[in-house]
């Protein structure tokens, strides 16, 4: 059985000493294994990664962006070996696993403006002969920690960014799905990065701790569920890191009486139940004003939902394939079975699908809950799965209370014809990223990805302008190169423009 290792300083290394199974979620088998690094191995990637910073600091943007655009090319060249490892691995869909990429690339593309990107700010003359500027210098080593659900796209949000404004990665990524981030990191070293720039370790708590705990690394960037987040935030600050810890989501849609029905529901279908609503923009919730709105809203849902179709990762014909393991299979289903305990009405039943050919794999099919309420367990969590829940409210207001007062802020989205309404709700919802019409508004990679309140804990987003500041420190300079025989008599104040 393959085993999936570590990248360090260019080579793939495996300890042998701890692994854990990687499953093909759609057949339900073990297909690989992932060796779990010790302290010791994540201490020498942390060491190959130091020894290499001092050269790659001062190695031009301009060359440090030719192997971007390198790496680019690559990834596209090798797309469909790419989304067959997810596809095995995750158990996303062919169609799926190609938009995952496609918007990790979009990132790569972004990281080649870096001589742009670190230009830095200059302004002559800030006194008499006296000029200052600002420049953006690379931290040093900075790591990274990712989640099982983009193996490709969010390692693909840091490492590239890092990367390209000096410094020195280590990664781990999640150890549910590490193949095809450990194929990318290949294809990175392809592309003519030196050894050791950037290392990949597989692990679990050991090898984030060791992360945490280790001087050397200067930042953390984390994408997980928010527990996690949380932990890694407080520990990584405390040790003086800076840290970025992207969690988990509760993304609501709002349904507004005047919406076009028939669009909101096929973009509903997609946001909720692509990728088995494993995103953390997945639309988990429903917010339906009005009775007559939620009615139409429910039976047009019903009836499209006849339609949807979950299987294995290799039919490109499928909407979406299998959760991620069986326990997390049986996470989902508990949700939806304590949300009709609740006393919430399970309009279409996933729990039980058929998918044939695969009897041991993880699916939940589509699932409808309606009269869903904000007391019940299945709201107030992250279910994760392709579960849809209505919540029925009187007004746009209520609507949007029960949005601010969800512990999450990641996304939202509203379905309107009403201009009005629609900035109104821009304008005051809580959340970090605000779709109108617009079912997943995940930002591209010119602009920075985040959410509010628990969805976030730290100050920057994730990629684009935020990746800049995140990844640098700012030195200013002020120069000045005095005429010969100029002599400047003795001040003892505050130097002013006065
Ligand atoms: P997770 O929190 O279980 O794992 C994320 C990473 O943390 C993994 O690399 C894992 O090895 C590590 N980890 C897990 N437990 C740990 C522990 N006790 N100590 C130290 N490290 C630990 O998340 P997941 O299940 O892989 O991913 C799904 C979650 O990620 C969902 O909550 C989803 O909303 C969230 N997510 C958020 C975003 C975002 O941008 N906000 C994007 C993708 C996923």
């Amino acid at each position: 059985m393959t085993t999936i290792g570590h990248l360090i300083n260019g080579e793939i290394v495996t300890e042998g000493t701890r692994s854990q199974a990687v499953y093909n979620p759609s057949t339900g088998e073990t297909s690989k294994q992932v060796d779990l690094a010790s302290k010791a191995t994540v201490e020498q990637a942390i060491a190959c990664a130091q020894a290499a910073y001092p050269e790659w600091r001062d190695t031009p943007p301009i060359k440090r962006a030719r192997v971007m655009f390198k790496f680019k090319e690559l990834l596209e060249a090798h797309a469909d070996k790419i989304c067959q490892l997810i596809g095995e691995e995750h158990g996303k869909i062919a169609h799926d696993a190609m938009g995952e990429l496609q918007r990790g690339i979009e990132n790569v593309e972004y990281a080649c403006g870096a001589p742009e990107l670190l230009k830095g700010e200059h302004s002559r003359n800030v006194g008499p002969g006296i000029d200052s500027w600002s420049e953006f210098q690379p931290l040093g080593v900075v790591a990274g920690i990712t989640p099982f659900n983009f193996p490709a796209m969010v390692p693909l949000w840091m490492f590239p960014m890092a990367i390209v404004c000096g410094n020195c990665f280590v990664l781990k990524p999640s150890e549910r799905d590490p193949g095809p981030t450990l194929y990318i990191a290949q294809l990175l070293q392809e592309a003519g990065l030196p050894n050791g720039v950037f290392n990949m370790v597989n692990g679990d708590k050991e090898a984030v701790d060791t992360l945490l705990h280790d001087a050397r690394v200067k930042a953390v960037s984390f994408v997980g569920s928010t527990p996690i987040a949380e932990y890694i935030y407080t520990t990584a600050s405390a040790a003086g890191k800076r840290c970025q810890a992207l969690g988990g989501a509760k993304n609501h849609a709002i349904v507004m009486p005047d919406a076009d029905m028939d669009n909101a529901v096929n973009q509903l279908l997609g946001a909720a139940f692509g990728s088995s609503g494993e995103r953390c923009m997945a639309l988990s919730v429903a917010v339906a004003v009005g009775d007559a709105a939620a009615d139409t809203l429910v039976s047009k849902m019903k009836a499209a939902m006849v339609n949807l179709k979950v299987g294995a990762f290799c039919d490109s014909s499928n909407d979406f394939g299998p959760l991620i393991t069986q326990a997390h299979r049986e996470k989902v289903v508990g949700y939806i079975n304590s949300a009709e305990e609740q006393g919430a009405e399970v309009v279409v039943d996933g729990r039980n699908p058929q998918v044939d050919g695969y009897p041991s794999g993880f699916f939940v099919g589509g699932t409808l809950i309606d009269r869903v309420t904000p007391e019940m367990v299945s709201y107030k969590e992250e279910i994760f799965g392709p579960v849809l829940q209505v919540v029925r409210v009187d007004t746009m207001e209520q609507a949007m209370q029960l949005i601010n007062d969800h512990e999450y802020g990641n996304g939202t989205c509203i379905f309107t014809r009403d201009g009005e309404a629609a900035r109104y709700f821009s304008d005051h919802i809580q959340v970090g990223m605000v779709g109108i019409n617009v079912p997943l508004p995940v930002p591209v990679a010119y602009h920075s990805f985040g959410g509010w309140k628990r969805s976030l804990f730290g100050d920057l987003h994730a990629y684009g302008p935020d990746a800049v500041h995140f990844y640098t420190k700012r030195k200013t300079i002020t120069q000045r190169w005095p005429s010969a025989g100029v002599r400047e008599g003795v001040s003892f104040s505050m130097p002013t423009m006065k």
